[in-house]
């Protein structure tokens, strides 16, 4: 009875509160963003296209291993290897991926590749301007992955706040 009481007298209070927070919003100036005349604010944590990275004497960071391909939920990467010799050499390592491949349109954005990889090979950086005429060409092959992309449309912000979150093992 004291519970069915007390919900009484707080819900509309807590109706009062949250019309107030949105009553807040309408006296605000809209925020728009002229993209891309303007440029787009990101933030770090923001999961974009990928990008395969190289060290920096120039040899690509993949080794062909496919964990990134076996960790995809979507199956949207495709790798084949190939050996390294000393007069064909890729990568620092015995293999390298004579063949990589990700299908965009089958992309979840999760970010599993990237924490698969031991080489930190596979990055997913920010850019999100992924719209293409033709199917096909959302299948970014090796070479175009390997291309760094830094749009200037993007601009990552650094006032990313992070919360720590309760969890039910914290409360
Ligand atoms: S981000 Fe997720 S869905 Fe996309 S390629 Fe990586 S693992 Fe697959
Ligand atoms: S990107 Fe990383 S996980 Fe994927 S094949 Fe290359 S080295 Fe292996």
């Amino acid at each position: 009875m004291l519970d069915e009481v007390k919900e009484v007298i707080t819900a509309p209070v807590e109706v009062a509160r949250a019309m107030g927070i949105t009553l807040k919003q309408l006296f605000r100036k809209p925020i728009t963003n002229q993209f891309p005349d303007e440029p787009a604010q990101v933030y770090p944590r923001f999961r974009g296209r990928h990008v395969l990275k190289r060290y920096e004497n120039g040899l690509e960071r993949c080794i062909g291993c496919a964990l990134c391909a076996a960790a995809c939920p979507t199956e949207c990467i495709y790798v084949e290897a190939a050996e390294n010799t000393d007069e064909d050499r890729h990568s620092p390592g015995e293999r390298y991926a004579k063949v990589y491949d990700i299908n965009m349109l089958r992309c979840i954005f999760c970010g599993y590749c990237a924490e698969a990889c031991p080489t930190e090979a596979i990055v997913l950086e920010h850019d999100f301007t992924l719209a293409e005429y033709d199917r096909w060409d959302a299948v970014y092959n090796k070479e175009r992955l390997l291309e760094p992309n830094n749009p200037e449309y993007l601009v990552v912000r650094n006032d990313e706040v992070f919360v720590k979150a309760e969890t039910w093992s914290s409360k």
